[in-house]
């Protein structure tokens, strides 16, 4: 028998004994909702209103699972004598998350602030065809996510707000 093998034996005993009584770690989950980092990747929410259908996300996708289809509308001048414009209108939306790796590219491409990680997770079905959220339930998302943390104190405000408080020529804002 080693030397070792008793003040060995000793450190391994102690180790289980503290552990006998320390508090376990054990999530005690469904029944204790687990505390989420803010920055959680759940699922992705989509602001239907901010998407511009330019197939940005759809395209930078490593996993090809964004699908997207729109048509072009005609917008009339918004004076007399003006041009008529086009804009895209959304028409499908949908985010196969049985493909998705949640690497976060979409959200982090999208120029318009369309996409936003939410937390939620429990989205888990027995159909796999089930996981392509289609945009109203990917819109149905928004919901849970967390409004953005504050400014650090002295930060700079951010252009979208100063542009948003700006005084219309009416006076109106
Ligand atoms: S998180 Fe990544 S894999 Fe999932 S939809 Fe976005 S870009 Fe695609
Ligand atoms: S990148 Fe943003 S705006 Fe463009 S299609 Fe994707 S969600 Fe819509």
């Amino acid at each position: 028998m080693s030397k070792d093998f008793v003040p060995g034996l000793a450190k391994g005993m102690a180790a289980t004994a503290k552990q006998l009584f320390a508090t376990p770690h054990t999530a005690e989950y469904p029944d204790v909702a687990p505390e989420l980092p803010a920055r959680s990747r759940g699922v992705i929410a989509l602001v239907e209103s901010n998407c511009t259908s330019c197939m940005l996300c759809a395209r930078e996708c490593p996993d090809w699972c964004i699908h997207i289809d729109s048509h072009k509308e005609e917008v009339p001048p918004a004076s007399e004598g003006g041009r008529a414009r086009q804009r895209n209108v959304l028409d499908r939306f949908a985010i196969d998350y049985s493909l998705c790796m949640y690497c976060g590219i979409c959200v982090e491409v999208c120029p318009f602030d369309a996409l936003f990680w939410s937390p939620q997770f429990e989205y888990a079905e027995t159909d796999i065809r089930d996981l392509l959220h289609e945009k109203e339930r990917l819109g149905q998302w928004v919901a849970d996510v967390p409004a953005p943390p504050e400014l650090d104190p002295g930060a700079a405000e951010a252009p979208e707000v100063g542009a948003a408080n700006k005084p219309t020529r009416g006076g109106r804002r």
